[in-house]
């Protein structure tokens, strides 16, 4: 994963605290008890979901400069593009704030962007998932620990139960 040399995390420990662990039992939406304010307490051991991840804003030049997610309240995964994907995991703190003013409108661009070469841009609410399309959104509720998000072939979000061949 290539980063931008001039963006760190500074202060945010934002994909610390919104992500499930699942190496760690840490559930989303609560700090991770390895963090502190020097850092992780276990960088060198820390797990494998945390080795590779970086958020969109270290390694997107698309995602501007001011918007590190502890500034904006949401995490930015994938890239549009290159990964077919962009996640917009909120702060459960501030679970609304990605509909303000700038965020939204460039949302929503990305998401007509996207739809052009088959790429979604899918909000996470904690267990609450809204798809942004070129045409606006499609809010699929609740999707529990029993249901996956699948991509159909024309490159429609859908929800289905998990483990079953569709
Ligand atoms: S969300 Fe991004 S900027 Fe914040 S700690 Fe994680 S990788 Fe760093
Ligand atoms: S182990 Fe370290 S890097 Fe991973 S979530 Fe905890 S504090 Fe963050």
């Amino acid at each position: 994963m290539n980063v931008i040399e001039s963006r760190d995390c500074g202060p945010c420990v934002s994909c610390c605290a919104f992500f499930n662990i699942a190496e760690l039992t840490k559930p989303a939406g609560v700090l991770c008890d390895h963090s502190t304010d020097h850092g992780c307490t276990i960088y060198a051991d820390r797990p494998k979901a945390c080795r590779v991840f970086y958020c969109a804003w270290r390694c997107w030049d698309a995602v501007p400069e001011d918007w590190r997610p502890d500034q904006t309240g949401f995490v930015l995964g994938g890239r549009l593009a290159a990964q077919n994907f962009l996640s917009v995991t909120a702060d459960p703190a501030r679970p609304e704030a990605w509909r303000a003013d700038p965020y939204y409108p460039m949302l929503r661009k990305w998401a007509r962007e996207g739809a052009a070469v088959g790429s979604s841009v899918v909000v996470f609410m904690a267990s609450r998932v809204i798809v942004l399309r070129a045409e606006g959104e499609l809010d699929l509720g609740e999707v529990g620990p029993d249901e996956v998000l699948l991509r159909d072939p024309d490159g429609q979000i859908r929800k289905a139960p998990r483990n079953r061949p569709y």
